[in-house]
């Protein structure tokens, strides 16, 4: 029975949840762990971004943005071309033409050290020649200058509403293996991957609208023309809210922010109420939240940013039950950790942070004495669902990505627990991990190392049937 339960949980939160690369490190990442028993080694990410973002909205709902960015070569090859995400252009009519309304784009100018250039954009890709090469260890400053008009019905990039939400807004640089490791923009999944960077964000908007970001610093109105430093996060995210109900809690040194935007004023109180006791669970098993502000905007798709998430459906459809979004919430939570503090290539290695996202929730679920949830597991993925885990999102059925990257993830994961030492060795394993990990990015390969390690395994007959290469 528990089991039965444990798989409509996985059904019920799985399917259509929010959601990567590359097993060949070509130089040793600097900030290594150093422990004498293990020395933990994070993919390099070959790139080495500052960002400079202001950002203006004015009464007609258009967003001015003037991006400057410097970029440091910290591969070993030297470039020709620098590829940007410019996702924005994903929802413009000529790319999205299915939108009622779509979004607008123009970009205006591109520079590189200060000398207007020529671009190329194709969907999601802006890409600049760089005229001079970039050796190894040189930087560069581009800068844009672009507007656009947010699409309704968009993804994450979207109006809702009165509301704005703007995710992957700004031109992001892609990580650099072998060559640039950028996808081709996707709807389903994330197919964008960006090594943490530092920012500087400053913003201008009409002042009826309060602004919840990915930095810990901002306050409900009178925000305007501050500039905001964020460090060392994988992407800045801002939302703009017309009237929220606010219902704060505080877990030791973090103010947990909840915006309800639909008047479900109860439920905002019982979101409250689990994420605070969901950030104490994790704090107590995985490792410390170090930011003062943590927001949850219940609204619009479940999906993680740094230092805010959104919640209320999948993927867009109707508003799910209060019960799946206090799971959606504690799932986005614990990507606090696995996203936010552990980076993976999301289009490569998704499993990686939705296997672990889900694992936690279930540890929390099952710590917490509910009783519809228990940490025991059984073989439920192995005939309907055959594929390794940590194959690339193209490799999946569109319709079955969802259950091999959470539900037959998490599983697997489970099940190896269990058969190592169960749910008390499950919360050892995601401490030690995310000590040995901050800011680091892990791929499968990585992952089973230290998984081996930490298990002390001797072979890789446990991970045989269900990651690639093993
Ligand atoms: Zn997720």
């Amino acid at each position: 029975m528990k089991r039965l339960k444990y798989l409509s949980y996985l059904l019920s939160t799985l399917v259509f949840l929010c959601s990567c690369e590359a097993p060949i490190n070509q130089v040793v990442d600097k900030k290594e762990s150093k422990s004498s028993e293990f020395n933990a080694v994070g993919v390099p990410p070959g790139t080495e971004s500052k960002y400079d973002l202001m950002i203006e909205m004015d009464k007609s709902e258009t967003f001015t943005v003037k991006a400057s960015i410097l970029i440091k070569n910290i591969s070993n090859d030297t470039w020709h071309e620098i590829p940007f995400y410019l996702i924005p252009n994903m929802f413009t009519a000529e790319n999205s033409p299915s939108l009622e309304t779509p979004s607008n784009l123009n970009m205006i100018e591109v520079s590189l050290n200060e000398k207007i250039i020529e671009f190329t954009l194709q969907k999601d890709t802006l890409t600049i020649p760089l005229t001079t090469a970039v050796a190894p260890n040189e930087t560069v400053n581009v800068e844009f200058l672009y507007n656009f008009t947010l699409p309704e019905k968009g993804l994450r990039f979207t109006k809702k509403e009165s509301n704005f939400y703007l995710a992957q807004w700004y031109p992001m640089v892609p990580t650099y293996r072998n060559g640039w490791n950028k996808e081709d923009y996707r709807f389903k999944g994330e197919s964008y991957h960006t090594p943490y960077s530092d920012f500087l964000l400053t913003y201008t908007v009409p002042s009826n609208y309060t602004v919840v970001t990915t930095s810990e610093e901002d306050e409900k109105l009178r925000n305007n023309g501050n500039v905001y430093k964020i460090n060392n996060v994988k992407e800045v995210f801002l939302a703009l809210l017309e009237s929220p109900n606010v219902v704060e809690r505080q877990v030791k040194n973090t103010n947990i922010r909840v915006f309800g935007l639909d008047g479900h004023s109860e439920e905002e109180y019982e979101i409250a109420a689990i994420a605070k006791d969901a950030l104490e669970y994790f704090q107590e098993h995985i490792g410390t939240y170090p930011y003062s502000q943590f927001d949850i905007i219940l609204d619009s798709m479940g999906m993680e940013y740094p230092g805010v998430v959104t919640a209320g459906s999948y993927y867009n459809t109707k508003r799910v039950n209060t019960d799946s979004l206090k799971s959606m919430v504690v799932h986005e939570v614990a990507h606090q950790w696995f996203y936010g503090m552990i980076s993976n290539d999301p289009y490569n290695d998704a499993w990686l942070d939705e296997g672990l996202s889900e694992l936690a929730t279930l540890l929390y679920y099952s710590d917490r004495g509910e009783t519809n949830f228990s940490f025991e597991f059984g073989n439920e993925f192995s005939k309907d669902l055959p594929l390794p885990v940590n194959l690339s999102l193209d490799d999946y059925p569109m319709i079955e990505q969802s259950s091999y990257i959470y539900g037959k993830a998490s599983t697997k994961l489970g099940m190896l627990f269990q058969k190592y030492g169960g749910k008390e060795k499950a919360e050892d394993f995601l401490k030690a991990y995310f000590h040995h990990y901050q800011h680091k990015e892990v791929n499968t390969e990585e992952f089973v190392r230290f998984m081996k390690f930490f298990l002390k395994l001797e072979n890789d007959k446990d991970f045989k049937d269900w990651l690639e290469g093993y």
